[in-house]
C-alpha cells in the first residue's frame, strides 16, 4: 500500500497553502470567517452559561436559599440564553446560506478551470493524474474542498477551549491552594495517559485512512483507464442509449469486472481486513482515552470538594471544563493535523490551478473589420500531439483568402481535423507559424480570436439543454434567428412539429418532454449553432457524414448561400462532395500533396486526387 498520508509536507508549505485557500475563500466572501467567528462565539457561550447556571442552582438549593431567589435567577439567565439564541439563529442562518454560496462558489474552481484551460492540458497525462488525485481527495473528504470545513472546526475549537480555560482555570487555583501537589500530579498522569491512547487511536486510525484513501486514488485511476466503460456502469449505463450495447452484447459481463470483480481481489480483501482490524484498535483506545478523562476529571475534583475546597455545584462545573479543556487540546491537536492532510492533498488542485495558460498570453486585438478582409496563412507548419512521436502535419503551407471556399479532402488520419484544430488555437505549431493578415496568430487576444471561427467538429457536442441554447450556446438569444438559423441548416420541417419550438429541451435528461433527435438531426442543429455565430470563417469537419441523401444534398445545394461571403473551409471524405469548392487541398500523411480545383487535379493521373476519385467513383459509381 502506497504511504501517502503518512508523508508530510514541511510546516511552511502547509502554512502557505492554507494561507492561499484562506485567501480564495475570503475573496468569494470578505465577510465570511468574520461573520463565521460571531457564530462560534456564541455557539460556544451558550452551554458554558448553562452550565455555570445548573452548578449555582445546585449550590443554591444545598445553601437552602429560598425559592424566590433561585426563581429570579434561573429566569434571568434563561431569558439572557434566549436572546443569545435568538441572535444566534439569525446570525446562523445569514451564515449558513452564505456558507452554501461560497462553497458552491469555491467548489467549482476546479470545473471552472478545467473548462478554460488550454485545450491541449485536457488529455494530457498530468492533468488526468491530477484529476484522478482531486477526485480521490474529494472522495475521500480531504484536499481543497475539506479545508473549508475544517477551518471553521478549528476556529470553533479555539474559541471552545478559550472558555474553558478561563472557567476551568480555577481547579487549577484551588489544586494549589489546597497544598495537594499529589493532585496535581494525578491531573498530568490523566493528561498523558489520555494523549497516549489517543495517539494510539489515530495511529490505528491512519492505516484506515491510508487504506481507504489508497483505495479511493485506485478507484479514480482506473475509472479513469477504462473511460467510457465506466461511464457505462455508473451512469450512461442505465441511459437509453447504451442500454442496448449492454443488453445485446450482454456488457454488464465486463462492467461486472471492471467495477465490482476488481475490487474484491484477494489483495484488496488483505488490506480491508487490516483496516477492519485497525478501525477497531483505533475505536478501542479512543473510547479508551475518553473513559480515562472522564474518570479523572471527576476524581479530581471529586477530591477538591472532600477537601472542602468545591462546591458541588461546582463539582459539576469544573469536572465539565476539565474535561472540555483536555478535549479541545486533543481536537485542536487533531484539527490540525487534519488541516496539515488537507494541506498537503490540496496541493494537487492548486497545481491544477496553477497550470499555465500559454494561449492567453496573446495581447493583440483582432481588427474588426466590416468586409471580412481576413488572410490567414500556414507557413511551413509541422505539428505533433503532446505524447505523439509522430507528425500529425507536416512543413504545410497554404493561404486562404477572404471569400474563398476551401475543400480539404484525405484518408483518414491524413491531418485534415489538426489542421482546423490548429487554425483555432486549440494547439499551437510546433514549428512553423500560422499568420492572420501576417501576424501572428499567437499574438492576438485569444478571445477575440475564437470569435472569428464558427466550427463543426466531427465530434461536435450537443447539450441536454433546450433547442435555442444549443444554437445560440447560450441562455439569451434570439428565437427568430435560432429559427432561421435550423432552418437554412435543413432542420425546418422537423421545428415546424416542435410544440416548444425554440423552448424543446433535447433528449431527457433534464426534462421529462425532451426530445431524442437522430444523428441526423442533431449534425443539422451543430450546423445551424456554427451559422448562428455568424463569424469571417465557417470550418465544417465532415458535417454531412450522418445525413441522409436528401439532406446532403439540400446542405450542399444551399451551402454557399448558408456561408455567403465568408471563408470557408470544408473537410470531407465524400470527394463528389467537394466539387463545388473552387480550391481543393488534398492531404496525405500530413503532408498538403496537391492542390488545385477538380478539373485541374484530375488532370494528374499520377496524383493522390486521381487515385482516390477513382476508388469512390468506383465504389458509389459516380462519374467525373
Ligand atoms: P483526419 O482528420 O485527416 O482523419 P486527424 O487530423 O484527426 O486526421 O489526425 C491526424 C493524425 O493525428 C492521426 O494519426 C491521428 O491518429 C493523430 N491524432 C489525432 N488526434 C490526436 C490526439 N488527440 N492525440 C494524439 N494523436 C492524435
Amino acid at each position: 500500500m502506497e504511504n501517502d498520508l503518512t508523508s508530510k509536507l514541511p510546516l511552511r508549505e502547509n502554512i502557505k497553502h492554507i494561507k492561499r485557500i484562506l485567501k480564495m475563500v475570503a475573496a468569494l466572501d470578505k465577510t465570511y470567517f468574520f461573520t463565521a467567528c460571531i457564530v462560534h462565539i456564541i455557539n460556544v457561550i451558550v452551554p458554558y452559561i448553562e452550565l455555570i447556571l445548573s452548578a449555582y442552582i445546585l449550590d443554591a438549593m444545598l445553601a437552602k436559599k429560598g425559592f424566590e431567589h433561585i426563581f429570579t435567577v434561573a429566569a434571568a439567565t434563561t431569558v439572557f440564553v434566549f436572546l443569545l439564541h435568538f441572535i444566534a439563529s439569525i446570525v446562523w442562518n445569514h451564515l449558513e446560506v452564505r456558507k452554501e454560496t461560497t462553497y458552491q462558489m469555491y467548489e467549482c474552481v476546479v470545473e471552472q478551470k478545467m473548462l478554460q484551460m488550454d485545450y491541449t492540458w485536457i488529455d494530457s497525462p498530468r492533468v488526468k493524474d491530477l484529476k484522478d488525485k482531486i477526485r480521490a481527495d474529494m472522495n475521500w473528504g480531504a484536499g481543497l474542498y475539506s479545508i473549508f470545513w475544517q477551518v471553521n472546526g478549528v476556529l470553533y475549537t479555539c474559541f471552545h477551549l478559550v472558555f474553558a480555560i478561563a472557567i476551568g482555570a480555577s481547579v487549577f487555583y484551588y489544586i494549589w491552594k489546597s497544598g495537594n501537589y499529589m493532585l496535581g500530579f494525578i491531573l498530568l498522569c490523566i493528561l498523558v495517559v489520555f494523549l497516549a491512547a489517543q495517539k494510539l487511536s489515530n495511529h490505528y486510525q491512519r492505516y484506515v485512512n491510508q487504506f481507504m484513501y489508497y483505495r479511493e486514488t485506485e478507484d479514480e485511476k482506473r475509472k479513469e483507464n477504462i473511460g467510457a466503460t465506466w461511464d457505462w456502469a455508473t451512469g450512461d449505463g442505465f441511459s437509453y442509449q447504451n442500454g442496448k450495447d449492454i443488453r445485446l452484447y450482454r456488457g454488464y459481463r465486463l462492467l461486472w469486472h471492471w467495477t465490482i470483480g476488481k475490487n474484491h481481489s484477494r489483495d484488496n480483501e488483505k488490506n480491508l481486513n487490516f483496516a477492519a482490524k485497525s478501525s477497531g484498535m483505533s475505536g478501542f483506545y479512543g473510547s479508551f482515552s475518553k473513559g480515562i478523562l472522564e474518570a479523572g476529571s471527576y476524581f479530581v475534583v471529586g477530591i477538591l470538594a472532600f477537601s472542602h475546597l468545591l462546591s458541588i455545584g461546582n463539582v459539576v462545573k469544573m469536572a465539565a471544563c476539565l474535561r472540555n479543556i483536555f478535549m479541545d487540546v486533543q481536537g485542536l491537536i487533531n484539527g490540525i493535523s487534519m488541516l496539515s492532510i488537507s494541506s498537503r492533498q490540496a496541493a494537487s488542485t492548486l497545481d491544477l490551478l496553477d497550470l499555465c495558460d500559454d494561449m492567453y498570453k496573446g495581447k493583440l486585438p483582432v481588427e474588426k473589420r466590416s468586409d471580412n478582409e481576413y488572410t490567414i496563412e500556414f507557413r511551413d507548419v509541422s505539428f505533433r500531439y503532446p505524447q505523439s512521436k509522430q507528425y500529425a502535419l507536416r512543413h504545410f503551407s497554404i493561404t486562404l483568402n477572404i471569400g474563398e471556399k476551401l475543400a480539404i479532402v484525405g484518408m483518414n488520419g491524413s491531418g485534415k481535423t489538426t489542421m482546423i484544430k490548429l487554425l483555432c488555437r486549440l494547439y499551437d505549431p510546433d514549428e512553423g507559424e500560422i499568420l492572420l493578415n501576417g501576424v501572428n496568430i499567437k499574438k492576438f487576444k485569444h478571445d477575440e480570436y475564437s470569435k472569428l471561427f464558427a466550427v463543426v467538429f466531427q465530434d461536435y457536442q450537443l447539450f441536454s439543454f433546450s433547442l435555442g441554447e444549443n444554437v445560440a450556446v447560450s441562455n439569451q438569444y434570439d428565437r427568430e434567428r435560432v429559427k432561421k438559423c435550423l432552418k437554412a441548416a435543413g432542420f425546418g420541417e422537423r421545428f415546424a412539429k416542435l410544440e416548444r419550438g425554440t423552448d424543446t429541451f433535447l433528449y431527457k435528461d433534464y426534462e421529462d418532454d425532451g426530445v431524442e433527435i437522430s444523428g441526423g438531426e442533431a449534425q443539422k442543429i451543430a450546423i445551424a449553432r456554427a451559422i448562428y455565430k455568424d463569424a469571417p470563417f465557417v470550418l465544417l469537419d465532415e458535417p454531412t457524414a450522418a445525413l441522409d441523401p436528401l439532406s446532403e444534398y439540400e446542405i450542399y445545394t444551399s451551402f454557399d448561400k448558408i456561408v455567403g461571403s465568408k471563408t470557408a473551409i470544408y473537410i470531407s471524405h465524400r470527394l463528389a462532395s467537394c466539387r463545388f469548392c473552387e480550391k481543393i487541398a488534398v492531404f496525405h500523411e500530413g503532408r498538403l500533396v496537391q492542390s488545385g480545383t477538380h478539373q485541374e487535379l484530375l488532370q494528374d493521373v499520377q496524383g493522390k486526387y486521381y487515385e482516390m476519385w477513382n476508388a469512390q467513383a468506383q465504389y458509389y459509381q459516380e462519374e467525373a
